[in-house]
């Protein structure tokens, strides 16, 4: 069965509930069960949730998932090839997109923070157009 679009957020809340050791990356993006981020995810057209989704999964076209997909060779960040490409380490620990975080995620030090300002997040991978 396809999720529509509505159902977003009730499978992170059911992914964030299981018991299991995976998914490590959504539970540590929606710890909680978070009303005000369910409400702002309903807000965002199409291309937007998918690109939140993506960060709040890992499932998003960045080199650590496309190589786990077989579709790149290296999951190394583009940026600095220090450590895999992965949202949490483009968001919060990049060198080579210090300089874009500051501009538009601020001082963020974990996922869930970056989450509360998707204006913010949103801008910061337009501008650097890897997404796309
Ligand atoms: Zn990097």
């Amino acid at each position: 069965m396809i999720a529509r679009r509505t159902d977003y957020p009730w499978l992170l809340l059911d992914i964030r509930s299981s018991k299991t050791k995976e998914c490590k990356h959504t539970k540590e993006a929606v710890p909680d069960l978070n009303p005000r981020l369910t409400t702002k995810l309903l807000q965002l057209n199409r291309s937007k949730l998918r690109t939140v989704v993506g960060m709040i999964t890992g499932h998003c076209p960045l080199n650590k998932h496309l190589s786990i997909l077989g579709i790149t060779d290296s999951p190394l960040c583009r940026a600095c090839m220090e450590t895999e490409e992965t949202p949490i380490h483009v968001m919060l620990q990049c060198n080579g997109v210090a300089e874009q975080r500051a501009a538009h995620l601020g001082s963020s030090a974990t996922l869930h923070e970056a989450l509360g300002d998707l204006g913010g997040l949103l801008s910061f991978w337009s501008e650097l157009g890897w997404l796309e």
